[in-house]
């Protein structure tokens, strides 16, 4: 921590500076340059953190040396972390694609898309069961029965599944039949979800929330990080700004970025950011070549009757098309399909 004080600040503000940071068990390093005096600190930044020090008369300004999230960072750790989903690696050197129905509405529709993705290269069946609507009056998923859906198509087709938890009281049942549990972009800041699953053990899909800040994000991972859970994936599915010619906006400068900053595999959703089918491969592409470690699509046989984000999902000869495509981006960025 590094703390820039006033111009002209007193020796007796200089003075209680010092005796805060050395009260906390720290040490306080005063350096007086011809226009300002700085004071660095040595020790456990995380301490320091909690403490309002620019209320402290004569400072300006505090900089933290380090990120606040510790275990997500690529200081705490330099090499990939590579989560493993059912069998399935995501992160490192691998491109995974996860693709799925928006929502599994029965059996039949979602065994259809799971033979058909799969066919097509998906390693990750999606589906949700428990489904975050912005009206109440919308089709709100099958719960448990979709749940159990989802367990015999992935038995079907040998795909692990990711599909959402809304609540910390649906953890329990969600874990007895995915292999990996997403938090939506919506529940990002849910912190009793973000410990819950933690706690879980499981595989974690955190989605990027739609007002989200990357740092916020990581916080957020951090979270699951804390309460013991390594196995942490994220995803960029789109913020909100003033473009309205799409659902989202992709903000894919926060694939590098989180690649900069931590080692937690980042994947990018392009279908909730899109909101509209014919943009979603030119989308899924970009990701690829900005590195991401994978994409998540929706999919669906019969968009017009789907339940949920119709005019987002791909039909399964659209998909397998952009597989073709994704296939030799990532072979050119260095990564395996
Ligand atoms: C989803 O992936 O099913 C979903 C609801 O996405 P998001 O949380 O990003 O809106
Ligand atoms: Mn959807």
């Amino acid at each position: 921590m590094i703390i820039i004080c006033k111009p002209n600040i007193s020796e007796g503000a200089l003075q209680h500076i010092v005796d805060r940071i050395v009260e906390m068990g720290l040490v306080p390093n005063v350096s007086r340059g011809v226009h300002r005096t700085v004071v660095g600190v040595i020790g456990e930044e995380d301490q320091l953190r909690s403490m309002p020090l620019e209320a402290i008369e004569g400072v300006e300004q505090v900089m933290p040396v380090l990120a606040p999230y510790k275990r997500a960072s690529r200081e705490f750790q330099p090499v990939d972390t590579i989560v493993d989903v059912g069998g399935v690696a995501v992160g490192g050197s691998h491109f995974t694609v996860i693709a799925g129905p928006c929502v599994v509405e029965s059996e039949e529709q979602t065994l259809a898309v799971a033979r058909a993705v799969q066919e097509a290269g998906a390693r990750i069946l999606r589906g949700g069961a428990f489904k975050p609507r912005t009206s109440p009056y919308s089709f709100q998923g099958l719960g448990e029965e979709g749940l159990k859906i989802l367990a015999r198509c992935s038995a079907e087709t040998g795909l692990p599944i990711v599909t959402e938890v809304m609540d910390t009281r649906q953890v329990e049942v969600v874990t007895r039949y995915a292999q990996m549990l997403q938090v939506g972009a919506r529940n990002m800041q849910n912190f009793n979800l973000l410990s819950e699953v933690g706690r879980s053990g499981m595989p974690v899909l955190l989605k990027r929330g739609s007002s989200g800040t990357v740092r916020e994000l990581l916080m957020s991972a951090e979270y699951i990080l804390a309460a013991g859970n390594a196995r942490v994936v994220l995803c960029e599915r789109g913020i909100r700004t003033f473009e309205d010619s799409v659902r989202f906006t992709l903000d894919l400068s926060c694939v590098p970025t989180v690649l900069r900053e931590s080692h937690l595999p980042i994947i990018v959703d392009p279908s909730h950011a899109a909101g509209r089918w014919d943009l979603v491969p030119a989308l899924a592409r970009g990701a690829a070549a900005m590195g991401a470690h994978g994409v998540m699509v929706e999919v669906h046989c019969c968009p017009e009757e789907a339940r949920c984000d119709g005019p987002q999902q791909l039909l399964p000869r659209r998909f397998a098309e952009m597989m073709g495509a994704l296939r030799a981006i990532a072979r050119a960025v260095g990564k395996t399909m």
